[in-house]
Parts: structure tokens; C-alpha cells; sequence
């Protein structure tokens, strides 16, 4: 039988085959978007650099840096590079590098959806002030479930806000300390990696036990609050398409101003007096003259029982009324002025701050901040319980400072003895290279502790 042969024109198809654009980086796509869990970019950007096998430092300064402005001067040396680092929480806000970040990160893995892995939807609706936590909090709960059920580890941009303290499914605090070594972690470092502590390297989804006793003194309706806060949030980070549409900014001092008249009538000075808040700022917000800072908002929309994302989106609220049980407790926001705060009260506060032996120690400057008390009028009432305050701050840091300079110490003879069983000279920069903190080599001890191991080994 006769088969015909191809034509050469069959074989050899003049069309050129069409093939999709490809990104320069992993076209990663970002954990839960659209949802309460959505990724934060901090964490994007860490899960790329492990995709790639590659130290987040090495991800920046090759591929993100050189890109991130027309002008590489800026980000390209080692200082511009460490101010990026510095910056971490930022990175998931809404300032100006954020926009940076998210062109750069487009062009890279050709991801147009980065942008819900931040907070640019919210941009000008909320005061920088406290809106995000400076170091890293998590959930370990979360971390061991997942890790348990071989899901992606990453970190949700809900655990950045500084007003989130629970984790809205395990119902417990979130922590903010290493259970290894004790030591807060920032968002986004040279050697980030999800899960773990960029300094000690361990695991973040155990839990210490001081942390375990934190949680069960919180009292529960902290707890109520805290979970309403979180959901809250939640909600909110999940709708970022539909704040995106919307004029956030411009439809709060509406909501505002509906809300006073609602519940008090229009009284200005009534509504703050009942969130003990000053009755200028209200007035401000109410013209749209400064913008309020989330906790307050927060504070405001749980008493009142309306869902953050109403409060921006809709301002034709129908009946309201303050819930005077989840109004703010008078200590911790009030702010109080000399001629007339309560001494008995914050002696009482000072006291059992002093005592207390489960919180991370702080300092007064925190605590004046905390009462919002002008610190020097603190020193002046209580000298001696301020002292006392500052000196247990003194103790803790110096406590933390000695057991990281002893364990750079153990790393030492331990470098030196595997340097010279392996027949070389263990030189400080080569000891450095096998120790967690070589940095540490700026205390006397750490060097001292090279010397020593020199002669014995
Ligand atoms: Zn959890
Ligand atoms: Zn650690």
C-alpha cells in the first residue's frame, strides 16, 4: 500500500510557536488571597528566596534591589540594602516602598495580585502610629497544624497589626518572643525563614511555658474582645478588591460624623468623653482633619457591635447603640492630666508591674505610654517605684545579654576544637564563619574565650 509521504512544508511549520511569557522568577503563587489568612508580602518575599534555594539577602541584592528604583544608587549598597531590612513591617503598609516592592516583585514573577498581600488599600485611612507590630508575632499553634498536615508555612498579613494579639482559631495569644532564645524577631532580615527564628534557627511552632501561663491569664472578655478585633481584621485584609473600589479615606470622617449623631446626638464632647478619648481629636476626625489610629476605631466599632469593613465601606448605619460593658477600661486609654489622674490608681498599676514575674520586664518609657502619662510626671509621683522599674528592665537585658555572650562562648571552643582537629589555624574570621553570632565578637569575653581556646587546643 502507497502511504503519501509529509510534504516538507507539513514537517516544518513556518508559524513560530506561540509561547506563553516566561517570569524571570518562580511564578510563586501567595498563600489564602482573598481570604482573613492572605499572606503578608514580608513572608511572599522570604518563601521566593527559599523556592530559589537562596538567602533572602541574596534574593534582595541580585534580583529585587536593582530593579526596586530607576536610581540603584539608593538600595544597591549594603547600607541602602540594610535600611530595607530595618523597614520590615513597612514593606507590608502603605507607603511609598510598598508600591516599589510590588512593581519590582510584578516584573520578577509576573504576580499581579501582590498588592492584597498588603495594606495599600487602607492607604491614608489609618495613622501609622501602632498599626503595625515592630517584630514578628505568630501563632504556633497555627505553624504545628500546618506543618502537621504538609501545608505551606508562610505568615498571614493579619499578624503584622499591632491590635491583633489572638489567634482568631486556636483562641490563644499570639507570641512575640523566641521560644528558644528569648529574643524578638523582626519581619524581614537577611536570613528570614517562615517558621523559624532568623537568630537561634529554631522551630517558632512550640510553645514556652511562660507563654503558655501568659495565656491563661488573659481574662475573657480580653479574650472576646481580642477574637472580635482579630475577626475584624480579618475581614477586612480578605477585601482588599473592595476597599481597592472605594474611598476609604474620605469616608471616614462620614462615619464618624454618623455615628456622633446616632449615639450621641451630634455631641462631640459626650462620644469622646464615653471612649475616653480627647474631644479635640474626635472633632478632628469628624472634619477630616487628622486621621484616627485603628486601635481607636477598633475600640469604637466593637462597642457599637458594626464590622470594621462596614465602618469604611457603608456610612448609612440605621440604628445604633454603645454597648456600655465593651466600652474602653479608664486606665489604659484615658489620657490623664496631673491635676487630676488617679494616684492610688497607677501607684496600684506600678506596683503590680513591678511584681509581676511572667511579662517580658519593660521599659517606663512603654509604661508612660501605656498609662499615657507623661513619663517625667510618673518619676516625679513614684521616684522610687520608677527606679525599681527601670532597674528590673536593667537586670532582664542584661540577663539576656550574658546568656547570649556565654552561648557565643561555648560556640567558640567548640569552632576552635573542630578548626584544629581539622588541622587549620582558627583564625577570629574563620571561627566567625562557624559561630550563630559573630557579631559578639565585640565583647571582651567572646574574645577572650577564642584566646583561651587557642592555648588549650
Ligand atoms: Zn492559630
Ligand atoms: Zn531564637
Amino acid at each position: 500500500m502507497d502511504v503519501e509521504a509529509y510534504s516538507v512544508e507539513e514537517l516544518w511549520s513556518p508559524k513560530p510557536c506561540q509561547l506563553p511569557i516566561r517570569s524571570r522568577l518562580n511564578h510563586l503563587e501567595p498563600m489564602a488571597i482573598n481570604t482573613p489568612f492572605v499572606e503578608s508580602l514580608t513572608s511572599y518575599i522570604t518563601r521566593l528566596a527559599e523556592s530559589h534555594s537562596v538567602l533572602v539577602s541574596t534574593l534582595m541584592t541580585r534580583e529585587i534591589a536593582p530593579i526596586l528604583t530607576n536610581d540603584n544608587t539608593e538600595y544597591g549598597s549594603k547600607r541602602g540594602l540594610n535600611s530595607l531590612f530595618n523597614c520590615g513591617a513597612a514593606i507590608n503598609s502603605t507607603g511609598e516602598i510598598v508600591k516599589l516592592f510590588l512593581d519590582s516583585l510584578t516584573q520578577l514573577t509576573l504576580n499581579n495580585n501582590l498588592s492584597a498581600l498588603t495594606l495599600l488599600s487602607l492607604k491614608g485611612c489609618f495613622s501609622d502610629r501602632e498599626l503595625l507590630s515592630r517584630s514578628k508575632t505568630w501563632c504556633p499553634d497555627c505553624y504545628q497544624d500546618w506543618k502537621k498536615s504538609k501545608k505551606v508555612i508562610y505568615e498571614p498579613l493579619l499578624w503584622t497589626f499591632k491590635s491583633v494579639e489572638v489567634c482568631p482559631i486556636h483562641k490563644q495569644s499570639l507570641q512575640t518572643v523566641c521560644p528558644s532564645c528569648d529574643r524578638k524577631i523582626p519581619w524581614f532580615t537577611s536570613k528570614s525563614r517562615v517558621g523559624y527564628c532568623c537568630y537561634c534557627q529554631q522551630w517558632l511552632g512550640s510553645l514556652s511555658k511562660t507563654e503558655r501561663d501568659s495565656n491563661l491569664a488573659i481574662a475573657k472578655e480580653d479574650l472576646a474582645q481580642s477574637i472580635w478585633i482579630a475577626n475584624a481584621l480579618g475581614e477586612l485584609v480578605a477585601s482588599s478588591e473592595k476597599l481597592n473600589r472605594n474611598n476609604n479615606r474620605d469616608r471616614i470622617p462620614l462615619s464618624i460624623r454618623e455615628i456622633v449623631n446616632l449615639t450621641q446626638k451630634g455631641n462631640i464632647a459626650a462620644f469622646a468623653r464615653a471612649f475616653n478619648l480627647p474631644k479635640n481629636t474626635v472633632w478632628m476626625w469628624c472634619k477630616g482633619k487628622s486621621v484616627p489610629q485603628l486601635k481607636h476605631i477598633l475600640s469604637v466599632c466593637y462597642a457599637l457591635d458594626i464590622s470594621l469593613l462596614d465602618f469604611l465601606v457603608q456610612n448609612d448605619f440605621e440604628k445604633l447603640q454603645i454597648d456600655s460593658q465593651k466600652l474602653p477600661r479608664k486606665i489604659s486609654s484615658k489620657r490623664i492630666s496631673p491635676q487630676n489622674f488617679d494616684l492610688l490608681e497607677i501607684e496600684k498599676f506600678l506596683q503590680s508591674v513591678l511584681q509581676d514575674r511572667e511579662s517580658t520586664p519593660t521599659t517606663m518609657k512603654e509604661i508612660a505610654k501605656e498609662l499615657a502619662i507623661d513619663q517625667r510626671t510618673l518619676s516625679k509621683h513614684f521616684p522610687e517605684l520608677c527606679q525599681a522599674i527601670s532597674a528590673k528592665y536593667r537586670n532582664y537585658q542584661a540577663k539576656i545579654r550574658k546568656k547570649k555572650i556565654d552561648k557565643s562562648c561555648r560556640e567558640v571552643k567548640q569552632a576552635v576544637f573542630t578548626l584544629v582537629r581539622k588541622g587549620e589555624y582558627p583564625s577570629e574570621a574563620r571561627v566567625s564563619q562557624l559561630i550563630s553570632q559573630p557579631g559578639n565578637f565585640r565583647y571582651k569575653q567572646v574574645r577572650m574565650a577564642l584566646k583561651e581556646a587557642r592555648s588549650e587546643n
